[in-house]
């Protein structure tokens, strides 16, 4: 049980039919009518295409056994008199203040974990080395907005000890009502991109964006940045900050990092090595902050080691398969911001075993007026390494243009057409080859990644 009906009334400003004050046990908080639930508490929301009060007596059917009510909404006629309804000025804003109460009477330690990329990551990172040793719940997939965390927190069970929470945003002031709600002790900033840029104005607005996550922090609260990240150098300094990096001024060093076909391996200063199957200079410094995390939370050398090397892998982040006529693929078509498509072809660049690479990038989206410009600006990352670059969408011509024209020997295409794409991919597809797909998720590379599966 989560809670029951009667906490419910007497914990949230509202109004409670008669029925909500007799203790009902809740299992779980939906704002999905279609979802089967056991015992719910349905929480209707209401976006600019729906209106979720229309679907209360679906959600009853499915298992609610009360719900939230928006006072200015008509309650639908077939509901029984007796339901228990509780009547809120608005149904998000109490999910929050629910979420934010239930915190309070489980009373958990409290991670978030923002930034630009790696927020996931960091997050399945975390999970994997704290529930070694905690009660621990953490985000599932991606829940990470206005909606996503209250949710989060909202389906820990009620003996939860560490509830780590991933928290994304596109607009400045996201982060601080997250914060205000998960009200963290300990909080990450994995990095500082480029995503949503549009909406931020620069990297110096993401900054202070992510930088918000201290609103609601308690008071003992520590704080984990990207310390080689000048932007967050103002807080650097600041108790209750730590600084980790590859820089030699971070508070957690990263030493020395080694990537392989099959694991990343690094040292920390003051400490040992660790060693986590997530490839890439980058994923060093996530799993070092949920190494650092892990060390304040008194864990064990051996069971931080034991976590680290087997978190959930997530599908299409990276991931390695085996392609037609030998080829190796590296699906990485979750999603792409410039940070994270400089990041993997990086990784790519630098893995051993494989007699050619070739990097097929599509659009990254939601870059705004400075998308062409950053676009080109991945090209940076990419030399003589690489045998052959392949672009396509509107703005993915970029990159191929500029490595075209630093390296005249590269073969460089941008393929207008998917099927142009598919047969200039097709030509590398045989044994020794590493082929990388790596764009937004509303390019749909999965779809270009099975086709070239064995
Ligand atoms: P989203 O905003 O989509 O939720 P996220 O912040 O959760 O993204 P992940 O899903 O963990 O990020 O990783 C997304 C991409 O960013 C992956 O391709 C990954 O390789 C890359 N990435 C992860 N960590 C970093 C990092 N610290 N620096 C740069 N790129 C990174
Ligand atoms: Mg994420």
């Amino acid at each position: 049980m989560l809670f029951t009906t009667e906490w419910l009334a007497e914990t949230m400003t509202g109004q409670g039919k008669e029925a909500f004050k007799t203790a009902i046990a809740i299992l779980e908080v939906t704002t999905d009518s279609r979802k089967q639930t056991e015992n719910a508490l349905f929480v209707p929301l209401t976006g600019d295409r729906f209106d979720g009060h229309d679907y209360v007596e679906q959600a009853v059917s499915n298992g609610a056994v009360a719900v939230l009510w928006q006072k200015n909404k008509q309650l639908p006629i077939a509901l029984p008199d007796d339901f228990p309804v509780f009547y809120v000025e608005n149904t998000l804003i109490a999910l929050q203040q629910l979420a934010t109460a239930y915190r309070d009477l489980v009373k958990p330690e409290v991670i978030a974990v923002t930034g630009s990329n790696g927020k996931t990551t960091t997050k399945d990172l975390l999970a994997s080395i704290i529930r070694t040793s905690f009660k621990t719940h953490y985000t599932e997939g991606n829940l990470n907005n206005q909606i996503g965390v209250p949710l989060t927190i909202l389906s820990m069970p009620a003996d939860t000890e560490v509830v780590v929470t991933e928290m994304g945003m596109n607009h400045a002031g996201e982060i601080a009502a997250l914060s205000h709600i998960a009200k963290p002790d300990y909080a990450v900033i994995t990095n500082i991109g480029e995503s949503h840029i549009e909406y931020l104005g620069s990297r110096e607005g993401i900054a202070e964006a992510k930088l918000e996550i201290v609103q609601g922090m308690t008071d003992q609260g520590c704080l984990l940045i990207d310390g080689d990240e000048e932007l967050l150098n103002s807080v650097h300094d600041k108790p209750h900050v730590l600084a980790c990096g590859f820089g030699d001024s971070n508070d957690v060093i990263i030493k020395a990092v080694n990537v392989t076909i099959n694991s990343t391996w690094f040292q920390l200063s003051g400490d040992c090595d660790y060693s986590t199957p997530l490839l890439g200079r980058h994923h060093a410094l996530n799993a070092a902050f949920a190494v650092t995390i892990g060390k304040l939370l008194n864990i064990n050398h051996a069971k931080i080691k034991q976590g680290l090397s087997a978190p959930e892998k997530t599908s299409m982040r990276f991931e390695l398969i085996n392609g037609r006529n030998g080829s190796s693929l590296i699906n990485d078509a979750y999603n792409a911001s410039p940070t994270s498509m400089r990041a993997s072809i990086n990784v790519v660049r630098h893995l051993r075993g494989f007699n050619e690479k070739v990097l097929i990038l599509g659009d990254m989206f939601e870059l705004g007026d400075r998308s062409k410009q950053l676009h080109r600006s991945v090209a940076d990352s990419i030399d003589s390494s690489v045998t052959a670059v392949f672009t396509i969408g509107n703005h993915a011509g970029e990159i191929s243009s500029a490595v075209k024209q630093r390296y005249p020997s590269i073969d460089c295409r941008h393929a207008a057409s998917k099927e142009t794409l598919e047969n200039a991919v097709a030509a590398y597809a045989r044994d020794g080859v590493l082929i990388l797909f790596k764009a937004s998720r509303g390019m749909q590379f999965e779809v270009l990644v099975d086709h070239f599966s064995e």
